[in-house]
């Protein structure tokens, strides 16, 4: 009687253990990117911030060929980190200087060389694919145009340009299936040039960008210690894509999506694989482009229609920010390093990694994923068949049209179109993810209406 009993027990366990594992493929944490959160490291981030600083401007109009200040000091180390950081693993990443001449413009008064300074690590079964992770090395002081005066630029942007250079050495010693560019660009201040000019190239040459994140101001100003949001990091997103055509727009206002462009669906993505990981840091999600009347270097690549987010610090000090040096009424004004909360920048970065190694070890977005426009109280979706070699399925998700984040998903094996049952697209918003053999998800596709 026992035996049989245990026997019927131990029956029940496996056939719940197989229904489990289905319908939760990725709950379980990664541990090879649980690793790379713990190799980040605040005191690597905080040698880069202040050799960058050392420079004592990196103002695009600064010195070009003198080896200790100005833009083409910091541009020359940042390319020298990026070699060690290959020949560390290899010769893993494709390092290179992108110059460009950039012609007169508002904050350009006369022709001028600009350099990104990038790092690829080549994916592995689907190179193609690419994601790209970007600081901003220029700085400037109360002048856009003042190419003398220091500017030390440790928040604004030396911390985002450290966070890349941090994950780069870590993730350049593992393998992802997408290609990851890490990137560090000059011209932010002059209006957003560097990330122009390699988001047009990326249309060019048909580059496959699935996503973008600009890391700028990530340093959590000492001075706002005491925030209520202190252990958080701004993501914006975009609602309505800064690229939709009038014929978009229009069916747009027709079926709904204000609040799932893919530049959103990429920031709940974050969020959500960032909580997998880390407990005592989150993302905030803000739903903007960028902060209120102001951009960054996600716009040029929002405006090609390659799906970004921007990164930046809960609260901002702006007698930290865009300052000559100085102490007035008792004051001390200027971006320098005793302002940048080390270890806050290395939160940023783990973040990024966590998001770019799930992006880049997951199956691509699924394709032409629609809604069957038809009178009906169900909802059918289709999509096209994926063709990662691991693909094992596909996850619908669904959420409440108020509610901000996905509330529900089923996963509905490997299949191209799939009813859900009694749930009207009236009444509900559905979007649709790829799930490979190994449990990693893409980021949701919002579908259009089809037929
Ligand atoms: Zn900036």
């Amino acid at each position: 009687m026992k035996f049989k009993f245990f026997i019927f027990l131990s029956l029940c366990l496996c056939v719940s253990a197989v229904t489990v594992s289905a319908q939760k493929p990725a709950s379980r944490p990664d541990p090879e990117i649980a690793k790379m959160v713990r190799e980040v490291s605040a005191k690597n981030i905080e040698a880069t911030i202040r050799k960058l600083v050392s420079f004592g401007t990196r103002n695009t109009l600064s010195e070009q060929d003198n080896p200790t200040r100005g833009i083409g000091a910091a541009r020359d180390w940042i390319f020298s980190e990026f070699q060690k950081i290959s020949s560390d693993c290899g010769g893993c990443l494709a390092v290179e200087k992108q110059t460009f001449l950039q012609p007169k413009a508002n904050r350009v008064p006369e022709p001028t060389n600009l350099t990104n300074v990038i790092a690829t690590l080549r994916g592995t079964t689907d190179p193609d694919r690419v994601y790209v992770v970007s600081g901003h090395y220029d700085s400037m002081c109360s002048s856009p145009t003042d190419a003398k005066c220091d500017a030390p630029g440790a928040n604004d942007d030396a911390s985002g340009t450290a966070a890349v250079i941090e994950i780069a050495r870590v993730m350049s010693k593992r393998k992802f299936d997408a290609t990851i560019v890490f990137m560090t660009v000059p011209g932010e201040e002059q209006g957003l040039l560097g990330a122009t000019y390699f988001a047009q190239q990326a249309v060019e040459k048909k580059m496959n960008i699935d996503a973008m994140f600009t890391n700028d101001i990530i340093g959590g100003v000492t001075s706002q210690k005491n925030s209520q949001f202190r252990n958080r990091v701004r993501v914006f997103s975009e609602g309505v894509p800064s690229n939709e055509t009038q014929p978009e727009a229009n069916t747009r206002r027709s079926v709904g999506g204000e609040n799932d462009s893919a530049s959103r669906q990429l920031a709940r993505f974050i969020k959500e694989q960032s909580a997998r990981y880390l407990k005592n840091f989150q993302t905030w999600m803000i739903y903007r482009r960028d902060r209120y009347g102001r951009g960054g270097d996600h716009i040029p690549f929002l405006e090609r229609g390659f799906p970004s987010v921007r990164f930046t610090e809960s609260d901002e000090d702006y007698t930290h920010q865009h300052q000559n040096v100085r102490t007035e009424n008792g004051v001390f004004y200027g971006d320098t390093p005793e302002y940048v909360d080390f270890e806050y920048v290395a939160n940023v970065a783990r973040v990024n990694l966590i998001a770019l190694a799930s992006l880049a070890n997951a199956p691509a977005r699924p394709k032409n994923v629609v809604v069957v426009n038809r009178l009906n109280n169900d909802t059918i979706l289709k999509w096209d068949a994926n063709a990662d070699a691991d693909i094992a399925g596909y996850e619908i998700v669904w959420r409440d049209t108020t509610a901000p984040e996905w509330t529900g998903s089923q996963l509905v094996g490997n299949v191209t179109t799939f009813t859900m049952k009694a749930m009207s697209k009236d009444n509900f918003f559905f979007g649709v993810r790829a799930v490979d053999k190994s449990g990693n998800k893409s980021p949701a596709v919002y579908p259009r209406p089809g037929r």
